[in-house]
């Protein structure tokens, strides 16, 4: 089979073993004679693959389910913009704006009550991740994104934020690397960067945090309610949930720092030319510490030539999706766990051609 070199920042590329074993278990799932699309959420057969793949994400964090609670939910990244605040910001929160994913995370903040946005690289069109950042002590949350998918930025090192609970839109960055996962209160992470397909997603809850939720939110819009029927209040996105498990379980089989040592060969490649090339490849986070394992940004020294060199990765290499975010322009390559090493060997080997042709 042909695969397209697919560097889409999501819904991204996916592990072929993953592939195969999803394309199986659409079929027959397992010899129980039906696909794992029309098994019943509440079958014993469905229930052990959706509790093993909360299990796992625990341990792949490293947490004890004794302290935190795993969700798989419908709505996206996007609904957890507005599901934190409206369960767990009491007074206000503070925000840290690195991009268009966090803006919009404090918009729905807004809607619900104080919002402080307590640092913010906008001035500087979120070219690098603010550092020394003052907290206030008394928010009732802290609320980050660890990558910054449109802009090719991410945090190396979590802020000091003292006591006060901390959350996080993981969404493109989950198990790329190891982290001290026990710092946060609740981590959020829509699937399709680097866990899964589109329509699912993760939600960890620390359980002592839930406990400070506010009652009044509507019944799906709660936390609690999600919590207290397993994952199962109503139907979960079950296909979905599946091929996260398979992709967890591809991961684990790695570990996270075999997984994070991959990720930072395969971005060096990237980031190798574009210090090499600067007056060429001037890539567009200005603190190297700042750099993206997974989305790598940067721009050509015409749109003429960016025009071009999108078009010839596609038909010298079949290289496809290497333009940036549509509210930024550049180029973008995301190179999630599952791209393989030599798909970014092959783009590093097409920026050194491209570049002797039209420097
Ligand atoms: C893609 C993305 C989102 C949006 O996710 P949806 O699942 O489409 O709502 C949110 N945050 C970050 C960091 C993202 O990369």
């Amino acid at each position: 089979m042909k695969r397209a070199l697919n560097f889409s920042p999501g819904p991204a590329v996916l592990p072929m073993s993953v592939l195969e074993e999803t394309s199986q278990a659409v079929l027959d799932y397992n010899g129980l004679g039906m696909s794992v699309m029309e098994m019943s959420h509440r079958s014993k057969e469905y229930d052990a693959l959706f509790v093993e793949t909360q299990n796992d994400t625990l341990k792949l964090m490293g947490l004890s389910p004794d302290e935190y609670t795993v969700l798989f939910l419908g709505g996206g990244a996007s609904l957890q913009f507005i599901m934190l605040p409206m369960n767990f910001l009491h007074k206000k929160a503070d925000y840290v704006n690195t991009g268009e994913w966090a803006s919009k995370a404090i918009k729905e903040a807004q809607f619900v009550g104080e919002c402080n946005v307590v640092a913010s690289s906008k001035e500087a069109n979120f070219t690098y991740i603010p550092k020394d950042i003052k907290f206030n002590a008394d928010a009732d949350y802290i609320h980050i994104t660890t990558n910054n998918t449109i802009y090719g930025t991410a945090y190396k090192n979590l802020p000091d934020t003292g006591s006060v609970p901390l959350v996080s839109d993981m969404s493109s960055d989950i198990f790329s690397r190891p982290r001290d996962f026990s710092r946060f209160s609740l981590i959020y992470a829509g699937a399709q960067k680097n866990i899964g397909p589109a329509g699912v997603t993760l939600v960890v809850i620390k359980k002592s945090f839930l406990d400070t939720a506010k009652t009044t939110a509507p019944t799906m819009l709660k936390y609690k309610t999600h919590v207290d029927a397993g994952s199962m209040f109503n139907t979960p996105p079950c296909l979905a949930t599946y091929v996260v498990g398979r992709t967890l379980k591809w991961i684990m089989a790695q570990g996270l720092e075999a997984v994070e040592a991959n990720n930072i060969k395969k971005a060096n490649y990237l980031y190798d030319i574009f210090d090499a090339y600067p007056d060429f490849y001037k890539g567009t986070v200005k603190d190297k510490a700042d750099r993206s394992l997974m989305n790598i940004t940067w721009n050509l020294p015409t749109p003429e030539l960016e025009d071009k060199f999108i078009k010839e990765a596609k038909a010298k290499y079949g290289m496809l999706n290497l333009k940036g975010h549509r509210s930024v322009g550049g180029m973008r390559a995301s190179v999630y766990n599952a791209c393989p090493m030599d798909w970014v060997q092959t783009l590093a080997k097409f920026m050194e051609e491209f570049m002797k042709e039209n420097k």
